[in-house]
């Protein structure tokens, strides 16, 4: 009896390729997809890899320590703004969606789900361990800020809105963030992908780049813009600063896409999110290297056809080719980063005061409306950006850096998207 015990648990040692251990010991191993920056001087790109994922706490419930994944929850979608999205997100608790053996004391992944779940939390655990050199902050200085945990759903079921909406669900990262309920949301892969995005430590970093916005500029508020009372409307006529007035501005949007693309080139050390993610090689518009168009041009689709995109990627340009002062020089560059972090944290401040304050325009009759533009107007969104640049600056001290900066700007953002009105800060 006990010999042939004996030989059933070998059978199945051998058979499942596997062995007895069914929970191993934290801290967790588990290979995943795994990115290597170009930066490290190693071949860069995608492998599976064993990794430690050292923030895991519990392996069922992919629970972290600032975070957790969710397989399998529902979505409602009632908004998309580029890969910000409002909606309601619930989650189905099915803990038994992970299927893996454990070989020798690390986690296998049996399925592609499994396998990009893992990855997803490993390029999480990735993100945050960042965040300490890029922003200054620890990464507990957000996780509290959402009761603990930031809750990630991961390839939700889409439910669809009544509103008509969810149509306009064309998200290129296929991952999102939800600003109003501080949820992260990773769809389904396509089958264009070469990476899946949902594990792309490069489009997490984006993504997180959007909660970091939301802290600094937004000042962990729900900006959300209402369609009150006509009384209300006609007071915004007048109200720079109505609540909920920045969440639907153009301009604004593409600066806070701008600063999620120079986060994840900081924390990430590649400067274009989305190469290496779908077929074809060489650089996209979102390439922070590349200098194809300004301003003046984005009302041309042919030169930067991303809408509010566009804006931003001038901006985490101007940002990206200051940052080349420091060469390779990585505690320079992060310096930078932490300096680019807390001027944003100082601009919405800063745009209260008089000389930012003078050049903002007054809103818009779609803003007052809460409706975003479909399209930039380089008047309008011009001096949006100048205001948001003369106060953003206003957080760097006299220097080097800061005229390289403002030089960066204006050839970025020229006369239109950076007024001479707004230039105060700079010396040339
Ligand atoms: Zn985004």
């Amino acid at each position: 009896m006990r010999v042939l015990f004996f030989f059933i648990v070998i059978f199945i040692a051998i058979a499942g390729c596997a062995d007895l251990q069914t929970s191993p010991d934290r801290p967790y191993k588990a290979q995943v997809l795994h990115f290597e920056p170009q930066s490290t001087g190693n071949s860069s790109g995608w492998s599976v890899q064993e990794r430690t994922l050292s923030t895991l706490e519990d392996l069922n419930s992919l629970k972290g320590r600032y975070f957790q994944i969710l397989p399998g929850g529902t979505l409602q979608i009632t908004s998309t703004v580029g890969s910000l999205i409002t909606g309601t997100g619930s989650a189905s608790s099915s803990s038994d969606a992970l299927r893996y053996n454990i070989k020798n004391g690390v986690i296998v992944p049996r399925d592609t789900t499994t396998l990009l779940a893992l990855s997803s939390f490993h390029a999480f655990e990735q993100t945050f361990s960042s965040l300490k050199e890029t922003t200054g902050l620890e990464p507990e200085a957000f996780s509290e800020q959402v009761g603990g945990r930031y809750r990630i759903f991961f390839e939700p079921v889409i439910s669809l809105s009544d509103s008509g909406e969810t149509a306009q669900i064309s998200l290129k990262l296929n991952a999102a963030f939800n600003p109003e309920s501080d949820n992260f949301f990773l769809f389904k892969r396509s089958e264009i992908e070469q990476i899946p995005l949902a594990a792309n430590f490069k489009v997490i970093a984006h993504e997180f780049g959007h909660a970091i916005f939301k802290r600094a500029f937004f000042k962990q508020k729900n900006e959300v813009c209402l369609n009150t009372n006509d009384e209300t409307k006609i007071s915004r006529q007048t109200d720079k600063f109505f609540p909920g007035r920045f969440a639907v501005e153009y301009a604004i949007s593409g600066l806070n896409e701008g600063f999620a693309d120079f986060m994840s080139a900081m924390m990430t050390g590649e400067a274009d999110v989305l190469t290496g993610s779908f077929p074809g090689d060489g650089p996209t518009s979102r390439s922070l290297t590349s200098t194809r168009f300004t301003f003046a041009d984005l009302s041309r689709d042919s030169l930067c056809s991303g809408k509010f995109y566009c804006i931003g990627t001038l901006f985490a340009r101007a940002l990206y080719k200051t940052a080349q002062l420091y060469g390779d020089d990585k505690s320079s560059l992060y310096a930078f980063s932490r300096r680019v972090y807390r001027a944003i944290d100082q601009t919405s401040e800063n745009l209260a005061q008089s000389s930012a304050r003078d050049i903002l325009p007054i809103p818009s009759t779609e803003a007052i409306f809460c409706k975003r533009s479909e399209s930039v107007r380089l008047a309008y969104d011009g001096l949006l950006t100048s205001a948001f640049l003369a106060a953003f600056l206003q957080g760097f001290s006299a220097g080097n850096e800061k005229s390289q900066l403002c030089a960066q700007l204006v050839s970025a953002f020229g006369s239109f998207g950076f007024t001479l009105e707004a230039r105060g800060g700079c010396q040339f």
